[in-house]
C-alpha cells in the first residue's frame, strides 16, 4: 500500500515544483513537530546526526492556535511551544527530498508524512486538512476519494494516527532533545 507521497498523484506535484514536502517563507510557520521516536529512527535509517535534519525552533501562537482546532496531539508535539522540524534546502525542500521522492524508507518517514494530508479528530472521525494545492484533493468531493487517489485505506491512517498519538505523548514526557 502506497503511503500519501508516493502515490501518482504525487509523483506530478513533486514534477510540478509543488507537493507537501516543500514550504515557502509563509509555509514554514505551518510545518508541524516531530517527536523524539521519529527523530530517532529517522537517525537509525539515514545514518544522519538530528542536528543535520532537524532544526529547533518556537511555533508560533497562531499556528498552535490552529493545531488545538485539530488535536490535542499536536501540542503535545511541541512542549512550550519548541518545535523540532524538518530542515529546508533554500529551495524550500525538505532536505530528504529527492528527484524521485523522499529518500526514506516509508517506514523511516515522519509519521505526519505518511499520514498527511489525513488526521483523526477528537471526536474518532477522519478527517482532511484542506489544502487547495495538494491534486488528490482537487475536485474531491469526499474523504473516502481523497484516500483512494492516494492509494491509502482508512486503517492504515488510524494506526498510523495511533502510533502519533503514542509518541506525543512519550514526548511531551521526555527531557527536551538537544541537537548538537
Ligand atoms: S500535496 Fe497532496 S498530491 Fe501533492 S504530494 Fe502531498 S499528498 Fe500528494
Ligand atoms: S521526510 Fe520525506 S516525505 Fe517527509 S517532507 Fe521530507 S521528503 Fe517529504
Amino acid at each position: 500500500m502506497p503511503a500519501p507521497g508516493d502515490a501518482h498523484l504525487c509523483a506530478q506535484c513533486h514534477q510540478a515544483g509543488g507537493g507537501c514536502c516543500r514550504a515557502d517563507a509563509d509555509g514554514v510557520e505551518y510545518m508541524f513537530g516531530l517527536t523524539r521516536g521519529e527523530i530517532e529512527g529517522m537517525a537509525r535509517a539515514s545514518g544522519l546526526e538530528p542536528w543535520q535534519f532537524v532544526v529547533a525552533d518556537q511555533a508560533s501562537p497562531r499556528f498552535l492556535e490552529f493545531l488545538d482546532s485539530l488535536h490535542p496531539l499536536f501540542r503535545q508535539t511541541m512542549p512550550r511551544g519548541r518545535r523540532l522540524r524538518l530542515r529546508l534546502e533554500t529551495d524550500g525542500g525538505c532536505c530528504f527530498l529527492g528527484p524521485e521522492g523522499c529518500r526514506l524508507s516509508r517506514e523511516a518517514r515522519p509519521l505526519y508524512c505518511r499520514l498527511y494530508p489525513f488526521f483523526v479528530n477528537p471526536h474518532g472521525r477522519l478527517m482532511v486538512l484542506s489544502s487547495p494545492a495538494c491534486l488528490a484533493q482537487q475536485g474531491a468531493r469526499s474523504w473516502r476519494e481523497v484516500l483512494g487517489r492516494l492509494g491509502q485505506d482508512e486503517a492504515t491512517v488510524r494506526e498510523l494516527f495511533g502510533r502519533l498519538q503514542h509518541l506525543a505523548t512519550e514526548h511531551e514526557a521526555a527531557r527536551p532533545l538537544e541537537l548538537a
